[in-house]
């Protein structure tokens, strides 16, 4: 993994050395160890403020070059508005914040507050908010010469009261980190390169953290009756695939949570193929996958005392000679007929196989499966939230509740059975669309049929995975969301207390 930023922690009494950070309220106070850094520089900082109209509200930045009387050659003040007031979730904003001022070079970061030090939580969410902002997908750029192009690494000293302390809590956010990282780094490949094999050996690389995988190939799904997987990728010259990643970090015999992934590496839509304009970003239709992915390393890197599954249904939705038709029937794992109206509905049919794989054969305490599913999710809630729908209410309360502390926020749309009769079919037992209305909802419903009696959540991360507008820790196309969501739902609610 390539990073921008390389992130340490250090003791306070350690000497600052290049630029310097440090944090200020929105009264302008300072911190006892950076009043002592800057001792009758403060002034300075008075008079800087007054005309840049800082007021040290949060997450605004002050920008000092060349400080007069101060060895460092930048200094850089980060307002916290209320100190009183913040989250753990506004140090991960404040760590992006930096992240997009450093061009490089050495930092000091002084990790304390107008009133305290910071705790090692919030040093931790700090240095994790660093790392997030500077990732950048640029491998496949060969003339970086100069300007933006080429950012130097920073290498960023962060002064905290207990480096034990601040380590050890930093040591998992790292692996989540990385497991975001992974996820964005998916979603971003093209689609050239990123194809149901590749994404396959891709996901294999987390045996390496001790993941179990086992690849189901096309033979395989054959014989499990995967017809409604199989139908997708049968007009692909790929090969379909299905990945399931084991992690049993809990108690022996305890039943797992499991993740399941839409993973449709490129969706043309099929037969009834998609209009050219933007259809380049249908590479971005496995960002569920690419989340669940993300998420198994989290949870395996950071040895998470849990037992979960992750769960990829990998396709490439191709017209061609022999791709399915919008009037086939196809005959799901679970028995279930479906009519194929429209083959641009593809990611429900995908799910709907691997869903009752998970369902039957781990009978995991919950399934929550990601898919960028629709584009009426976007129409609904735009970015800013991913569609959720459950089948049950503790399960979809516990995900409100990460998604506020995350930032990745969900929000509950309605289930019931006057939707559900909308993809009734005159031939099947369902069909694939439930036209123009609800189209959010009706796909969710036709994926409630394949739950079984699993408590079950589906998020429709269509207007959140890929695309979305660039935010203070995200400024890459692919988003990677949903691991840190999910990672927090396990460490908070499904975890074996260390
Ligand atoms: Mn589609
Ligand atoms: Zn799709």
């Amino acid at each position: 993994m390539s990073d921008a930023v390389k992130v340490g922690f250090v003791p306070f009494s350690t000497a600052v050395r290049g630029s310097l950070v440090v944090f200020c309220d929105d009264s302008l106070k300072l911190g006892r160890a950076a009043e002592k850094v800057l001792g009758k520089v403060t002034g300075l900082v008075k008079r800087a403020a007054a005309a840049q109209t800082f007021k040290g509200k949060s997450a605004a930045v002050l920008d000092i070059l060349a400080p007069e009387g101060l060895k460092t050659d930048r200094l850089i003040v980060v307002g916290t508005g209320k100190a009183s007031a913040l989250k753990d979730n506004d140090f991960l904003k404040f760590g992006g914040v930096l992240a997009g001022k450093i061009r490089g070079g050495t930092v000091t970061v002084i990790a304390e507050l107008p009133s305290a030090v910071m705790s090692s939580d919030q040093s931790a969410a700090l240095a994790a908010g660093l790392r997030l902002r500077a990732y950048k997908f640029d491998r496949y750029k060969t003339k970086k010469k100069d300007g933006d192009d080429v950012v130097p690494r920073a290498d960023i000293s962060i002064a905290v009261g207990d480096v034990a302390g601040a380590k050890k809590a930093f040591a998992a956010d790292d692996h989540v980190v990385d497991g975001v990282i992974i996820a964005r780094d998916l979603v971003n490949e093209p689609p050239n390169v990123l194809y149901p094999e590749e994404f396959a050996r891709r996901a294999s690389r987390l045996r390496k953290v001790g993941v179990g995988i086992d690849v189901l190939d096309v033979k395989a799904m054959t014989k499990l009756g995967m017809g409604a997987l199989l139908g997708v990728g049968q007009g692909s010259s790929r090969p379909s695939r299905t990945v399931i990643m084991r992690w049993n970090g809990g108690k022996k015999g305890e039943p797992p949570v499991a993740f399941v992934g839409k993973g449709v590496c490129f969706d043309t839509g099929g037969i009834s193929i998609k209009s050219a304009g933007g259809m380049e970003e249908m590479k971005g239709d496995m960002g569920g996958a690419a989340c669940v992915v993300g998420l198994m390393h989290a949870l395996a890197a950071r040895k998470a005392k849990v037992n979960a599954i992750g769960a990829i249904g990998l396709v490439e939705n191709m017209p061609d000679g022999n791709a399915q038709r919008p009037g086939d029937i196809v005959t799901s794992m679970s028995g279930q007929t479906i009519e194929i109206i429209n083959t641009d509905a593809e990611g429900r049919l995908v799910l709907a196989d691997v869903l009752w794989y998970v369902a039957q054969k781990f009978k995991p305490k919950f399934m929550v499966d990601l898919a960028t599913l629709t584009g009426a999710i976007m129409v609904a809630l735009g970015t800013e939230h991913a569609g959720l729908f459950s089948n049950n209410d503790q399960l979809s309360e516990r995900l409100a509740n990460v998604g506020a502390e995350t930032g990745e926020r969900v929000w509950r749309m309605p289930l019931a059975p006057e939707y559900d009769k909308l993809i009734d079919s005159q031939f099947a037992d369902m069909k694939n669309t439930g036209g123009r209305y609800g189209g959010s909802i009706t796909a969710a419903q036709f994926l409630q049929r394949f739950v079984d009696d699993t408590p079950w959540a589906h998020l429709d991360i269509a207007g959140t995975a890929m695309g979305a507008p660039k935010t203070d820790i995200n400024q890459s196309w692919g988003s990677g969301f949903g691991v840190r969501l999910l990672d927090r739902l396990v460490a908070e609610y499904y975890e074996a207390r260390r």
